[in-house]
């Protein structure tokens, strides 16, 4: 047992002194590279190689050279910050000429089968336009004969 714990002791001892002589060796060796560092700094700078103590660029695209956060692309940006359809009762945002996707779908429907009221004008003002209720089904069929004949 005693031999035991004094074998375990002298063991440790030499591990410590071992360890704390490889520790100075790696600082000396660290202080030693970093110097060497230091000195290639400006040659590395010189020659074009990004010097450690500069910032390093990944691959990519360098910062700034992407879409701003705010930015789309397309033409909502061009459209008023917040427009809302142009037709009362529709909570949809504008999208095209103050109508919303939808809407202005109905619009380009009206005014090719010119049905499209007065009202519906381009870039109408936001909740300034009454909406149309088209007839549909037998009513809408009604009406086209009647306006047919
Ligand atoms: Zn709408």
């Amino acid at each position: 047992m005693s031999v035991d714990k004094a074998f375990r002791e002298m063991i440790s001892a030499e591990v410590q002194q071992q360890l704390k002589s490889f520790q100075t060796t790696l600082v000396r060796d660290l202080s030693a590279l970093r110097a060497l560092v230091e000195g290639l700094g400006p040659i590395a700078s010189l020659l074009g190689v990004s010097s450690p103590s500069g910032r390093r660029r990944g691959p990519g695209r360098p910062p700034g050279a992407g879409r701003k956060a705010g930015g789309r692309r397309g033409r909502r940006t061009r459209l008023p910050a917040g427009g809302a359809c142009a037709i009362i009762g529709c909570k949809r945002a504008s999208r095209t000429k103050g109508y919303c996707s939808a809407h202005y779908q109905k619009l380009r429907m009206l005014s090719r089968s010119d049905r499209r009221p007065a009202d519906w004008k381009d870039y109408a003002a936001p909740q300034s336009v009454t909406d149309l209720v088209l007839p549909r089904g037998r009513a809408a069929h009604k009406k086209k004969d009647s306006s047919g004949s």
